[in-house]
């Protein structure tokens, strides 16, 4: 898999109206299985109520649009779907401009952008529209045409578990409920997608994973109260994966423990990887870790992203492209470290030394008769991964004592484990 690829898969992704419901999230899912065609795709009525929600009326757009006093259509949904308030009413009136204003939806400080506005649990309408064209409406009747649906229908989401020698799982959540913003939205849907085949397509694995593509909030909170039990009961590590297209920066939200298996992993993979990333807290956090995390759920999901949600410029604004935001290096970039992160998660043990002192490296092969400095760098590292496998540190303690990354010390395991020099422990040895 290329850079081109990603880009081309969030090409593809980009004109889809997603919302909560309705025909763009289908077809969003129709995408990714393309891609990954064990996935299921999955739904639930509207009006199906389940721990303190409801699931909400599916909603469906033909065309909206204004139709300004000189007969200019403005704020056409075809040309842009944020122009138009997620889950407005079907509607078709005419308005004075003062009427008007009150459903009309701009930024001062950033006049060129649309903003990004949705009234999911209140019936309304309205239009997003740059501060630019807004200031040149001028007096007069407006003919507003909202033509589509919003009745009882589906709730759709993609569900995708592929099994591994273990119960024990991997959970990667990504949300697909909103429309053509590139970093937050379809930056999520590509890296998760090919992680997903990357996952499918590699013969061994350690653990279950389960994907899911679901509306974000309601749909994490549906998906949990359908699947609760199993997920507490299996899920050791996962990431809720968000915002991951741009080249800005690289940042850290973590679970709401701080301390979880998929901490540890995500910045000892930030740290060794990336060096230089923003680190938020739990306070900071607006996606769907607010589920999964929450008391009672507790499960261990973090969050790398780029640019956080809510914190750059472009942040769901019509700013937000494929053409000036997220790159195809992004993408693939950020699936690269999710990548390393799943292989961190895979191999994580307590290593333990099966012999007593330090056995004889080169009647093992393990470093030559003649020492060249290469051969010596790496027989140091193997000494130094024994000294530590004693089952109290884990594979992420070893490489940070040995200062180096886990992927660097996968391979060392891997030639010890071999030789019957370590064993691998699942969780940590006590003292005593
Ligand atoms: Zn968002």
């Amino acid at each position: 898999m290329k850079p081109n690829d990603f880009m081309q898969f969030a090409q593809k992704l980009w004109p889809l109206n997603r919302s909560l419901t309705g025909r763009g999230v289908v077809q969003t899912l129709q995408l990714i299985k393309e891609i990954i065609p064990e996935l299921s795709i999955k739904h639930v009525k509207s009006g199906t109520i389940f721990l303190d929600w409801e699931v909400p009326k599916e909603w469906n757009i033909t065309h909206a649009y204004i139709i300004d006093p000189s007969g200019n259509k403005i704020c056409d949904y075809s040309e842009n779907n944020l122009s138009l308030v997620g889950y407005s009413i079907p509607i078709l009136g005419s308005y004075t401009l003062d009427e008007l204003q009150k459903h009309l939806f701009s930024l001062p400080e950033q006049p060129d952008a649309i903003p990004y506005v949705t009234s999911y649990y209140k019936e309304f309408w309205g239009f997003c529209i740059s501060q630019n064209l807004r200031n040149k409406l001028v007096e007069g009747i407006y003919q507003v045409v909202i033509n589509g649906t919003l009745q009882n229908g589906q709730m759709h989401f993609g569900e995708l578990v592929v099994p591994g020698s273990s119960k024990k799982e991997i959970l990667i959540s990504t949300y697909i409920c909103h429309p053509s913003m590139a970093n937050d939205q379809i930056s999520g849907i590509v890296v998760s997608t090919f992680l997903a085949k990357w996952i499918s397509e590699n013969p061994e694995r350690k653990y279950t994973y389960r994907f899911v593509f679901i509306p974000e909030t309601v749909g994490s909170k549906y998906y949990i109260s359908q699947n609760y039990k199993k997920l507490v009961k299996n899920v050791v590590a996962g990431f809720n994966i968000t915002c991951v297209g741009d080249e800005r920066c690289y940042s850290y939200l973590p679970s709401r423990d701080g301390h979880t298996l998929s901490d540890q992993v995500a910045r000892h993979v930030l740290n060794t990887e990336v060096g230089d990333y923003k680190t938020y807290s739990w306070k900071d956090r607006g996606s769907d870790e607010r589920q999964y995390c929450a008391p009672g759920i507790d499960l261990p999901i973090a969050t790398i992203m780029r640019s956080k949600y809510g914190c750059y410029p472009e942040y769901h604004t019509s700013l937000d492209t494929l053409e000036n935001f997220v790159t195809a290096n992004g993408l693939f970039t950020s699936y690269e470290l999710y990548q390393k992160c799943l292989l961190t998660l895979e191999n994580f043990c307590f290593p333990r030394a099966t012999i007593l002192g330090e056995p004889k490296f080169d009647k093992r092969n393990m470093k030559p008769y003649l020492s060249q400095k290469k051969d010596y760098v790496n027989h140091i590292l193997i000494s130094e991964f024994l000294t530590w496998s004693d089952g109290r540190n884990s594979l992420i303690e070893i490489a940070e004592k040995c200062n180096v990354s886990t992927l660097e010390l996968i391979p060392i395991m891997k030639i010890l484990q071999d030789s019957n020099l370590i064993i691998q422990i699942a969780g940590r040895k006590n003292n005593n």
